[in-house]
């Protein structure tokens, strides 16, 4: 049976693997198809675009955009976006700005706390434009500030902890439609680890195109749930690892195998789409 992961980050954005990497455990694991879902970014598309297809891979390109939808945070992700589309591309751009920014105050905060981390660290070891609470926790770990990441997420990071700093967002709605005139579908993620049920009519209003209903942090019943509201509403399913590295000692990609049907479905719309003439899909 041919399988897929479409949700997977690089060291383009919070993952520890570069694309080779993955590329590398999607042969080694077997997959038919893969997707790149890094935050704030589609910079590592095109890498893996190549090395997909030497390896026989079903590549879809993707990233995954933190909004917000009546104060609750929503990750949606956007598959076969256009890597130069410009409006995402700007957009994206904002994105990451904001980002460094929480950065450097997520760090002074730290040092209010007599933390002495310092900013540069942190981008140091991120080494990449979209950074985030991991490269935080990471840097924290390896200044020897902390025994690992799960104590710098628990004591300093998390939601309402005293260094996380709330990120601005964009709405869901707009990102729905950044995400569809850059050609794209977009996928509300993780649904089970947001407080995102109540939105889902709204955003499917909005043109919200599926839903995740396959996740690691998923049980089986939450994933049955997801389906159900997936038929309910005409959704497309996705699945994916949200791998952002090693766990536990083992690579995270390989916890979630989608059936491969689901990922022809996804074509497919995207073929519709297209045919409708909902697409710009062009480089403006
Ligand atoms: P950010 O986009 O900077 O807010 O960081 C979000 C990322 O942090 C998520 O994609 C997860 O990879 C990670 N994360 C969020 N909460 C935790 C947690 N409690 N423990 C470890 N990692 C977390
Ligand atoms: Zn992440
Ligand atoms: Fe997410
Ligand atoms: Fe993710």
């Amino acid at each position: 049976m041919k399988f897929a992961d479409l949700h997977l980050h690089s060291h383009f954005s919070d993952g520890t693997f570069s694309q080779e990497e993955l590329a590398g455990h999607g042969v080694r694991l077997g997959f038919a198809a893969l997707a790149l879902t890094d935050h704030d970014s589609v910079e590592g598309c095109a890498r893996m675009t190549e090395l997909c297809k030497a390896a026989g891979i079903v590549f879809i390109p993707g990233t995954e955009l933190t909004a917000e939808h009546n104060d609750i945070e929503v990750h949606l992700l956007g598959y076969f976006v256009d890597m130069q589309n410009q409006k995402l591309l700007t957009e994206i751009a904002k994105f990451q700005v904001v980002r460094q920014n929480r950065i450097r105050e997520m760090v002074a905060r730290l040092n209010e706390l007599n933390i002495p981390l310092k900013a540069e660290a942190v981008f140091a070891l991120a080494n990449c434009k979209s950074p985030g609470r991991p490269h935080v926790a990471r840097a924290l770990v390896k200044a020897g500030l902390v025994a690992n990441s799960d104590e710098a997420f628990r004591r300093f990071l998390k939601k309402n902890r005293p260094a996380w700093v709330p990120k601005a967002k964009i709405s869901a709605l707009e990102a729905i439609e950044l995400v569809h005139q850059a050609g794209g579908l977009a996928i509300m993620a993780h649904p089970g680890l947001n407080r995102t049920d109540d939105m889902i009519p709204a955003l499917v209003d909005a043109g919200l195109d599926g839903i995740e209903c396959f996740h690691t942090r998923h049980s089986t019943a939450t994933s049955e749930r997801y389906l159900e509201i997936a038929d309910k509403f005409h959704l497309l399913v996705t699945g994916g690892s949200d791998c952002h590295g090693f766990s536990k000692g083992k690579p995270l990609i390989g916890r979630i195998k989608l059936p491969y049907e689901h990922v022809e479905k996804l074509f497919a719309a995207k073929k519709s789409r297209e045919t409708r003439g909902e697409t710009t899909n062009k480089h403006e």
